[in-house]
């Protein structure tokens, strides 16, 4: 008998398949593979780029501060050459008749992250996935002192069936002067329990654990709307991901590179989307909410009754996905001795 689970926080309920159940070999595999050809993200060409917004080129022999548009950086933020939304002008919000409109102002950035075309966010080193959470959190600080701005979402897609249109690993981020449903239906979820338990909802949620460290959770959700849905939750409440006390970061860093190892590991180097959902930047610090990474592999389609409904169907028992992915060894090699 299929189980039809809601979800605690947003009240969204899924049907969860536990007779048929899917095991990650009965998805059919198109891992990502490079295809190559020219890349304007690759090391040597960021002159192809509109002008970078910031970079991290470690300097470490002193010398002569390095150049804007060159190389020797690690992580690199330039604009969007396609942007969804502008970055100038003023919002003008306008009713028309018992409609809304404004101008679609915001900011479209493209973090790239790594120079290596052939690197992966999952086999990039603890430190340079660490320098890339140091970038997000750079860009949610300074664009925030951008008053039109009301939410920063961080996301990537991973692969072209997740929708990445280029395939050198690289995250985006959109600041929005509203703020998305998806978050707010979150927001307001995870207030109504607060005030009717007093505790955070986060907190608090039924899961299925993938992994932890010290400072982060990694678990499958009690209603995921996809197959091995999984989320990074810090230990410790904290509504906004920019407010995180320094030393989390490289256990961040850690929790992310297991998770998508595994990912790996276990569902042939899948598509996936990856988002970060927190507090609105007019509401940083709060109680009630929980910020997050959304871990979402490219597995099933989306199709006419998640669209027609809102809710949806997933194969894989949440259970069993976390059973797979803790079970899943990412042991590092052990490096060569020198000499
Ligand atoms: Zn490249
Ligand atoms: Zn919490
Ligand atoms: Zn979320």
């Amino acid at each position: 008998m299929p189980e039809l689970r809601k979800d605690p926080i947003v009240g969204r309920w899924v049907i969860i398949s536990t007779d048929r159940a899917k095991r990650p070999t009965d998805f059919a595999r198109d891992g990502v593979k490079l295809k190559g050809g020219f890349c304007p993200f690759c090391y040597g060409n960021e002159s192809k780029t509109p002008p970078e917004i910031q970079a991290y080129r470690p300097n470490p022999n002193g010398g002569p501060p390095p150049q804007r548009d060159s190389p020797g950086w690690t992580v690199r933020v330039v604009p969007n050459k396609f942007p969804a939304l502008g970055i100038e002008g003023s919002l003008s919000r306008q009713a028309e008749g018992m409609f809304d409109r404004m101008n679609g102002v915001g900011a479209h950035e493209v973090i790239i992250e790594t120079p290596d075309h052939s690197a992966s966010l999952a086999t990039l080193p603890p430190k340079r996935i660490e320098d890339v959470l140091w970038t997000f959190r750079d860009r949610i600080l300074d664009l925030k002192k951008d008053r039109r701005f009301k939410y920063i979402l961080i996301f990537k897609n991973h692969g072209e069936a997740a929708g990445a249109s280029l395939e050198h690993a690289h995250s985006q981020l959109i600041a929005l002067p509203i703020l998305p449903i998806y978050v707010v239906e979150e927001l307001e979820g995870a207030k109504q329990y607060y005030i009717y338990k007093e505790r955070c909802v986060f907190c608090d949620v039924i899961r299925q654990e993938v992994a932890e460290n010290q400072d982060f959770l990694t678990l499958a959700p009690y209603a995921p709307r996809f197959p091995f849905e999984t989320w990074i939750l810090p230990k410790q409440h904290e509504s906004a991901f920019e407010n995180s006390s320094s030393q989390l970061f490289e256990n961040l860093a850690k929790a992310l590179k297991t998770l998508l190892l595994k990912a790996d590991r276990v569902l042939d180097n899948p598509p996936y989307n990856l988002v970060i959902h927190t507090s609105p930047v007019q509401d940083p610090t709060n109680d009630h909410y929980h910020w997050h990474i959304e871990f979402m592999p490219k597995l099933t389609k989306t199709a006419g009754f998640e669209w027609g409904t809102g809710f949806y169907i997933n194969p894989t028992p949440p259970e069993e996905a976390a059973k797979f992915l803790r079970e899943a060894s990412v042991e590092e090699p052990v490096p060569a001795t020198v000499g």
